[in-house]
């Protein structure tokens, strides 16, 4: 099959005839990819800000058909609309039997598959298991969520990461009250996705915050009631200003920065809560000033995955989709052929798309 292949850090993706595909394990799933997202966290892994060894397919939020299944596969079937999960579930340890599946203690071992070969015999590793970036990908059953759905293959993909991450910060792990103020630093796929999982739990004012002008009008068409440019800003002063000087009831970061994630710490009020979205760098260090933790009774999340229990809340996703509460094909500002996923990576950076969808 075809796949985008990374062969070193910061170096452009190859695309690669890679052969494996036909001898799938008994709890392997052939799935043809009908479209995958190009998200900011392949960008990540691709500058080696948090290293994983190539020679790598990338991408990790795609959706697909089913077409071929090993012996012991029970949770999908040949046919299946599939949504991939970039953090795989077991069903059965103890992460996964306390709803809290995103730290499933067995997603690793089937992370760490190879299940390409490149022509010469050099085993090729999947991105979190997925590798997206293709024209089929091989993953484990526990990577899989099959969803009934009539939406475009384009929607399914993008709840792999950008809704799930997104609109389960806001559902799932804020748990963002009706009638409050909500304050979202970064508005690129996911934070709009933040912004829209604000609105449907009923927020009465969303502030968006990004440099980028298209992207703070998006967030207006998205439910965004306030926007700013962070350029010069001093934001958290900004956000208090807005909000009756108290600060926001919830403040999401969404850039995986430390100073970003200062800042959103800082524009969150006394007794409100900052939940950090954003992937990081593994070299980078935030600090909080101590005491806003006691006498300001601030409650600082992390987030992982938006809390989301994939087999529960894919379905979830796709049904606030397709009753128009979720506007997933809104987010899509670029559609282009796996070939010229490069490109994806060029626009990502230089802030002009929001979210790059391929097909195969
Ligand atoms: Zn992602
Ligand atoms: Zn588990």
């Amino acid at each position: 099959v075809r796949a985008a292949v990374m062969r070193a850090e910061n170096e452009p993706l190859v695309i690669e005839e890679l052969t494996g595909g036909s001898l799938l394990g008994a709890r392997q799933v052939l799935v043809q990819v009908d479209a995958t997202g190009v998200c900011h966290s392949d960008l990540t892994i691709l500058s080696g800000a948090v290293p994983l060894p190539p020679p790598m397919v990338l991408g990790h939020e795609g959706a697909g058909t089913v077409l071929d299944v090993g012996g012991l596969v029970t949770r999908v079937k040949p046919g299946d609309r599939v949504i991939g999960t970039f953090a795989p579930v077991c069903g059965d340890c103890w992460f996964c039997l306390h709803g809290e599946g995103q730290y499933c203690r067995n997603a690793m071992s089937v992370m760490l598959e190879y299940p390409w070969q490149q022509p010469d015999g050099t085993p090729v590793m999947s991105m979190s298991g997925l590798g997206t970036f293709a024209e089929q990908m091989v993953c484990h059953e526990w990577s899989l969520v099959p969803v009934e759905s009539t939406l475009p293959a384009e929607q399914l993909a993008l709840i792999g990461c950008g809704v799930a991450t997104g609109v389960g910060a806001a559902l799932n792990t804020a748990a963002v009250e009706p009638g409050s103020s909500v304050a979202v630093i970064g508005c690129g796929g996911v934070g709009q996705f933040v912004i829209q999982g604000a609105r449907i739990a009923g927020a009465a004012q969303i502030i968006a915050i990004d440099p980028v002008e298209f992207k703070r009008d998006t967030a207006v068409g998205f439910g965004a009631t306030d926007v700013l440019d962070p350029t010069g800003l001093d934001v958290p002063r900004e956000v208090r200003k807005l909000t009756g000087r108290r600060g926001a009831d919830y403040v999401f970061e969404v850039l995986g920065r430390s100073q970003t994630m200062l800042d959103a710490f800082k524009a969150t009020r006394k007794g409100g809560t900052c939940t950090i979205v954003g992937m990081a760098s593994n070299d980078d260090t935030v600090t909080f000033a101590a005491n806003d933790l006691y006498a300001q009774g601030k409650r600082l999340l992390g987030c992982y995955y938006g809390g989301s229990q994939v087999r529960r809340d894919f379905q979830r996703y796709v049904d606030l989709a397709e009753t128009g509460r979720l506007d997933i094909g809104g987010v899509i500002t670029q559609r282009l052929p796996l070939s010229e996923v490069n490109d994806a990576f060029t626009a990502m950076k230089s802030g002009t798309a929001i979210r790059t969808v391929l097909t195969p």
